[in-house]
């Protein structure tokens, strides 16, 4: 059966651009055919989509672990936007209704899968993660199961935000937090103060943060946080601990450095959690407090179905994640971008895409 897929649909160009990734730290704008929906694929109008640290690590060094990239290769995860055309079969969604992406496709059969932990699935498929290319271009083809609407008055900015957001509140619902609990969190960058706010809306009753970039301590400060500190001037896990136990510590950096003062700065029998993603393949552990102390260690890996829930308290203003948004660049821009969050210049915490 031939059926036109364009018969419910905007006007869309013949061809777009995507910013497309030809070697480590070289971006070039592309020109290719705009792709058409298939049978039960919507296509998205992207509009906005975040910078995040693990684009950059694959802008940089190509690899993330044993995930490699092959040029041509298109970067970006964290896409909103808008749908310009449903393919045949789909049901449910209508051309502009405004959507964030899951940029998570999980296989849905695999024991990790059946346990209600996809995020952990061997077989994910995860968009701007070799080899599934991302969404640094102007339409995206995707399947419609993975399109989460957006309330009207939510931006497509902060629609861009839900991705890491999401990280956030995973990582809080694995910590597991209970009311008027103590935390401290080590790194300041996006994924930092979105579980801080993420921690805030479960019930945190004090949170210690730390970062040696000055204007991220500043935005913990102007979020809220009651305690921040620079982890280099010494002494930050004893000036930590001093406040009072911290029941769970984060990091949401990445470091060795930060890990140690997570699990150095928690109380005995507390809960660290790591969240961030470092640039070397091994890290170690200060095995005798952390023993001594028994603590739990928990990983984090991205997030757990936690979209759903993450446009609930945006839509009902327990969390604000699109303050964290510093730096807008257009599409020609995204190495710019890339560069700027590398190097931490300019005050940046959350750069994005807007198209
Ligand atoms: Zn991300
Ligand atoms: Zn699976």
């Amino acid at each position: 059966m031939t059926t036109n897929p364009l018969a419910n649909s905007m006007t869309i160009p013949a061809t777009m651009r995507a910013a497309v990734m030809t070697g480590l730290r070289r971006v070039e704008i592309q020109e290719k055919p705009t792709p058409r929906p298939g049978l039960g694929e919507v296509l998205v109008r992207l509009r906005a989509i975040g910078i995040c640290g693990s684009d950059v690590h694959y802008y940089l060094d190509g690899r993330i672990g044993d995930a490699v990239v092959e040029f041509p290769y298109l970067l970006g995860h964290e896409p909103a936007g808008e749908i310009a055309a449903l393919g045949d079969g789909v049901t449910g969604l209508a051309v502009g209704q405004r959507v964030a992406l899951e940029p998570a496709k999980s296989c849905g059969a695999c024991h990790a899968c059946r346990i209600g932990r996809p995020n952990c699935c061997p077989h994910v498929r995860f968009l701007g993660t070799p080899p599934i290319d991302g969404t640094f271009e102007e339409y995206h083809c995707y399947a419609p199961e993975q399109c989460v609407p957006i309330p009207d008055h939510v931006s497509f900015e902060a629609a861009a935000t839900l991705e890491p957001m999401a990280v956030g509140i995973h990582a809080v619902n694995m910590a597991p937090l209970k009311l008027g609990d103590r935390l401290a969190i080590m790194g300041c960058g996006p994924i930092g103060l979105v579980t801080m706010m993420a921690a805030r809306a479960a019930g945190a009753s004090f949170i210690a943060m730390t970062d040696p970039i000055p204007e991220r301590r500043a935005a913990a400060q102007r979020f809220g946080a009651d305690l921040v500190l620079d982890p280099r001037d010494g002494g930050a896990v004893e000036r930590i601990a001093a406040t009072g136990p911290i029941d769970i510590a984060f990091d949401a950096a990445g470091e060795q450095a930060a890990i140690d003062d997570a699990t150095l700065c928690v109380r005995p029998a507390g809960t660290a959690v790591i969240i961030g993603i470092p640039a070397v393949d091994r890290i170690s552990l200060w095995v005798h407090p952390v023993r001594r102390k028994e603590l739990t260690i928990i990983m984090a890996r991205r997030s757990n179905q936690a979209l759903d829930a993450t446009i609930r308290l945006m839509a009902t203003g327990q969390i604000a994640p699109e303050k964290i948004v510093t730096h807008r660049f257009p599409l020609e821009r995204v190495a710019e971008g890339m560069e700027l969050v590398h190097q931490y210049r300019d005050g940046v915490i959350k750069a994005m895409i807007v198209l």
